[in-house]
C-alpha cells in the first residue's frame, strides 16, 4: 500500500488548488476524481460541436495583488499557465424596473461615474455604498463579522429608499452569490461583488478547464497523483480517530484499492462525504454539517447560434436579464422554485454570457451562449425520466421565446443546446442539493477545519463559493495541513 502525507477526494477546483500547493511544498500528495476528468463545476466540454462552458462565466481578476485568488494561485503554480482575459465590464443589466439598459464598468471610478450620471438624486448614496464595498473587499481575510449587520436589502433600503431601479441594477447578477437580498448579509455581497469592482472581472482563455488541467499538471510536475474515474469509498481511521487510509473503487464499485495516508481534505461535499465515515465518526462529521443549510443551484442553458449573438443585440459580453414581473429587488427570491412548475409566462431572471463578445478562446460555430438563473433540486423531483425530460423541453422552448422577444431572430439562429439542471448539478458532481456555492452565505463562512483532526474541507464549503471563495479557501485548507504537519508555510511556498 502506497503512503501519502495527504489523499485529496474530488479534483474539483478546491480540491486541485490545495494539493498543487502540498506537492508543490514538498509533501507526497494523492488525488483521487470520481468523474472522467478534473475540474467539477470548473470543467468544459463538448456536446456534438457545441462548446460547453460548465461554470465560469466571470471571476474578478487574479493578476492583480489585491485579488484573493493572487497569491494562492501563484503558489500553486499557476497563475501565469492560463491567460485571464478581461470581459471589459461587469455586466449590462435589462428589463424589470429599468427604462433602458444600463452597463456598470469593473472598477470603482467607472462605476461611480456611470451610476451617478444614471441615477443623479442618489450620489452621495452611490458614494457610499462603493466606498464601503472598496473596504470590505480589500481587508484582509475577515469573515468575523460577516454575519452581522444589515442584508443586502436592507442596506439597499436604507441608502435608496424605494427606487428599485438603482437596486436592481447594483445586484442584477444576485445568483452570482444566493437568491434572496433579504437574508444575503450585505458584507458577504459587498465583499464578493466589491472584488469585481477592484480587480476587474475576466475569465479563463478557452474555457474553465484550461485552468483546471493546468492545477492537475502542477500536481504531477511537482511529484503528486491525479487518479480519474475512481471513487473514494471510505475513509479508515486508528483508534486516536485520526484517518490512516482512504479506500477507492471503480465507478461500478470494482476494483477496491487501499492507500495509506496521514491526512485527508475532503472536497466533495461534507455531506456525500458521510457515508464515507464509519460509525460514531460519522455521527460528529454529520452533527457538524446536516443543519447546515446548502447554497441554491443554478440551471445552465447552452446555446450553440450560426452566427454571432451581436447580430441579435447580444454585445455586451455578460447581460443580466431581468423580467418583467421583477419590480423590486427583493422579487428576485420568488425565481429560485419557477421551474418546480411547467413554464405558466413568468422567466427567472437570467445571467448571459457571450463568448463572442471577448477574446474569449472559445471554437465557434456554433457561437457558445451560456445562460443562467437561479435553480433548487426540489423544482425537478419528477415523478419519473419521462416527466423531468418534457419539463425541461418546455423551459427550454419557453425560455427561447422569451430570449427572442428581447433578442428578436436569436432563436431561429439556435443550432444546438444543453440543458443542465439542479438535478444534473448533484448527480455529475455528486453536489447534494445540487448546491454550487458550498453553504449558503446566510449561514455564514465555513472553515477548512472539521470535527476531526487531520481530515480537512477544500472546497466551497471551506469558506465561501465560486472561483474566488473556493481558492482563496483551498489556499487556507493547504496552509492548515502545512502548518499542522509542522512545515512554515512560508519556507514551503518559497522552495516551491
Ligand atoms: C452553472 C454554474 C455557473 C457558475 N458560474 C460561476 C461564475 O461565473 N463565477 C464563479 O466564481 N463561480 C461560478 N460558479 C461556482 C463555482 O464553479 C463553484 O463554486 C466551484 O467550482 C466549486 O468548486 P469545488 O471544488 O468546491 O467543488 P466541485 O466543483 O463540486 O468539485 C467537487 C469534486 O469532487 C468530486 N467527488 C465528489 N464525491 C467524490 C468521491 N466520493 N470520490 C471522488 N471524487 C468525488 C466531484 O466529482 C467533483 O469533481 C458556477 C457554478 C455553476 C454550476
Amino acid at each position: 500500500m502506497t503512503h501519502y502525507d495527504a489523499v485529496v477526494v474530488g479534483a474539483g477546483l478546491g480540491g486541485l488548488t490545495t494539493a498543487a500547493i502540498l506537492a508543490r511544498a514538498g509533501r507526497k500528495v494523492l488525488v483521487i476524481e470520481r468523474g472522467n476528468s478534473v475540474g467539477g463545476a470548473a470543467s468544459s466540454y463538448k456536446v456534438g460541436d457545441l462548446f460547453v462552458e460548465g461554470s465560469l462565466h466571470e471571476t474578478s481578476n487574479p493578476r492583480w495583488p489585491t485579488d484573493p485568488k493572487h497569491d494562492v494561485l501563484d503558489r500553486a503554480g499557476v497563475r501565469d499557465a492560463v491567460e485571464w482575459i478581461p470581459s471589459n465590464e461587469f455586466y449590462e443589466v435589462r428589463g424589470g424596473p429599468l427604462v433602458q439598459p444600463f452597463a456598470l464598468p469593473d472598477n470603482l471610478v467607472d462605476a461611480y461615474n456611470a451610476l451617478a450620471s444614471r441615477f443623479p438624486p442618489h450620489r452621495a448614496a452611490i458614494r457610499q455604498l462603493l466606498d464601503e464595498m472598496r473596504a470590505i473587499a480589500s481587508a484582509a481575510d475577515d469573515t468575523s463579522s460577516a454575519n452581522a449587520g444589515p442584508s443586502l436589502a436592507q442596506k439597499c433600503d436604507a441608502l435608496f429608499g424605494g427606487d428599485e431601479a438603482i437596486k436592481c441594477t447594483l445586484a442584477a447578477n444576485l445568483c452570482y452569490y444566493h437568491d434572496d437580498p433579504a437574508s444575503l448579509p450585505w458584507h458577504a455581497f459587498a465583499r464578493a461583488q466589491g472584488r469585481y469592482l477592484l480587480n476587474g472581472a475576466c475569465f479563463v482563455r478557452g474555457g474553465s478547464q484550461r485552468l483546471s488541467s493546468a492545477l492537475a499538471r502542477a500536481i504531477r510536475a511537482a511529484g503528486g497523483a491525479v487518479l480519474l474515474r475512481r471513487v473514494a469509498t471510505h475513509v479508515s481511521f486508528d483508534n486516536n480517530d485520526r484517518p490512516i487510509s482512504v479506500t477507492h473503487t471503480s465507478r461500478d464499485g470494482d476494483d477496491p484499492q487501499t492507500a495509506g495516508c496521514d491526512r485527508v481534505a475532503v472536497n466533495a461535499a461534507p455531506t456525500a462525504a458521510t457515508a464515507m465515515l464509519p460509525g460514531s465518526i460519522a455521527m460528529r462529521w454529520s452533527e457538524a454539517y446536516t443543519r447546515r443549510q446548502s447554497s441554491i443551484s443554478l440551471f445552465t442553458l447552452t446555446l450553440g447560434l450560426a452566427e454571432s449573438p451581436r447580430r441579435h443585440g447580444i454585445t455586451s459580453y455578460s447581460t443580466q436579464l431581468l423580467p418583467d414581473w421583477m419590480t423590486r429587488l427583493t422579487d428576485y427570491a420568488a425565481a429560485t422554485r419557477l421551474m418546480a412548475n411547467e413554464p405558466d409566462g413568468r422567466m427567472p431572471p437570467l445571467a448571459i454570457a457571450n463568448y463572442d463578445a471577448i477574446d474569449s478562446g472559445i471554437p465557434a460555430p456554433p457561437y457558445t451562449l451560456s445562460i443562467i438563473g437561479p435553480d433548487h433540486i426540489d423544482n425537478w423531483r419528477e415523478p419519473s425520466a419521462e416527466r423531468y425530460h418534457a419539463k425541461r423541453a418546455n423551459w427550454q422552448a419557453a425560455l427561447l421565446r422569451h430570449l427572442d422577444m428581447h433578442f428578436p431572430g436569436l432563436s431561429r439562429a439556435v443550432v444546438a443546446t444543453s440543458f443542465n439542471t439542479a438535478h444534473s448539478v448533484q448527480s455529475y458532481l455528486g453536489a447534494p442539493q445540487g448546491a454550487v456555492y458550498g453553504f449558503a452565505p446566510n449561514t455564514g463562512p465555513g472553515s477548512p477545519r472539521t470535527p476531526l483532526q487531520d481530515v480537512y474541507l477544500a472546497s466551497a464549503y471551506a469558506g465561501s463559493g465560486g472561483y474566488s471563495g473556493v481558492i482563496e479557501a483551498a489556499g487556507a485548507c493547504a496552509d492548515i495541513i502545512l502548518r499542522d504537519s509542522g512545515l512554515d508555510v512560508v519556507n514551503n511556498a518559497a522552495r516551491a
